[in-house]
């Protein structure tokens, strides 16, 4: 039997977050080597959290890690009740099932995937011979016996080693087998890497959405959650802020819940003069719940008065914090219409979401 120990202990010293725990469409990074290590057929797998920060996680069994990489990986060793011990990287979160069926089938008492660089390698002062080098990947699979006593001499003699083969090289004499890594198992060390993996892990829509609202005294202006004018608004039965209706509306269409009008109706009491603040948190409930990012926000709105110049920023700043993406990634133009629609709010709304893939 083959076990499975899946490290999520890291304290994101280089990444500088804890890049296990990041969500990407609605799942932990960990969590997609670990439905990967299920669906290849291993039954037994232990998760290494971080000390002092365990958690139940269903169907998996949870150990403390430790100081070093290397203790943490004999914590779940330790705890695994297989012969043989496929020991992963979370942050090599795009391991797949493949691989893992490989490592399995392969003989030997230790088993490491391995590539070689595409790059031309420079080292100590010369070019050397690619063809001679090896870059090691994880999941590696390991004697459960020879890994622990393996451990316990380097314990014992102040050693530290980065993976599994090292370790069992260097302590017990025994050279690893070396079968064919994947170039797309890549670890995840640097924010561009937790960038390539998100867009693998997602696919991207692009919508659109459209408002337009009438002008009236007595009300006033809100665009974005921010109160642009006092004397005149736009008429309707919530507050009548074009720029969330129209974001809103491209969400809840693509989401299948029609539009604005079906899932916050005009003819119940409980949106009647209510902000639509509400009903945007409530739409970005929706998406998160289905694993839908919103990557990007481009918006057009057409309006003689008043400028918005001065408002941008505020606006930015909202749909940033509602829609929950960077405000550097939304771009708002404000255009007077010069002339054509002085009694009218119009906006045009392009949304770009992320959906994550399933599996
Ligand atoms: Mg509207």
């Amino acid at each position: 039997m083959v076990s499975a120990v899946l490290l999520a202990a890291g304290r994101g010293r280089r990444a500088g977050v804890r890049k296990q725990f990041v969500r990407i469409g609605g799942r932990r990074l960990y969590e997609y080597p670990l439905s990967v290590l299920r669906e290849a057929g291993i039954e037994d797998v232990i998760l290494v959290l971080p000390e002092g920060e365990m958690e139940d996680v269903e169907g998996v069994r949870t150990v403390e890690g430790g100081a070093e990489r290397m203790d943490s990986v004999f914590n779940g060793v330790r705890a695994a009740r297989g012969e043989y011990v496929l020991v992963h990287d979370s942050a090599r979160a795009n391991l797949s099932v493949g691989l893992v069926r490989r490592l399995i089938e392969a003989e030997g008492d230790v088993v490491v995937p391995a590539v070689r660089p595409p790059d031309s390698v420079f080292y100590a002062g010369r070019y050397i011979n690619r063809d001679e080098v090896l870059l090691v990947q994880t999941p590696q699979r390991v004697r459960r016996t020879l890994l622990m006593e393996a451990y316990e001499r380097a314990k014992a003699g102040g050693r530290l080693y980065t993976d599994e083969g090292s370790l069992i090289l260097g302590e017990m004499g025994v050279a690893p087998k070396f079968v064919e890594g994947e170039r797309w198992n890549f670890k995840i060390t640097y924010p561009s890497d937790m960038e390539v993996f998100r867009r693998l892990k997602m696919s991207v829509h692009t919508l659109f959405g459209y408002d337009v609202h009438r002008l009236v005294p007595g009300r006033p202006l809100y665009l974005a959650g921010v109160k642009v004018a006092d004397d005149f608004g736009a008429l309707g039965h919530s507050d009548g802020d074009a720029v969330l209706h129209a974001v809103v509306d491209a969400l809840l269409s693509f989401m299948g819940f029609g539009d604005i009008g079906t899932v916050f109706s005009d003819t119940d009491a409980r949106w009647e003069g209510v902000r639509s603040e509400v009903f945007a948190a409530e739409t970005a409930r929706l998406a998160e719940e289905r694993g839908i990012e919103v990557l990007r926000l481009d918006l057009t709105v057409v309006l003689e008065r008043p400028k918005l110049r001065g408002f941008k920023g505020a606006m930015i700043e909202n749909l940033s914090r509602l829609f929950n993406l960077p405000s550097e990634r939304i771009s708002l133009k404000a255009k007077s219409g010069n002339g054509l629609h002085p009694n009218s709010i119009q906006v045009f709304a392009i949304v770009e979401v992320g959906v994550a893939a399933s599996g």
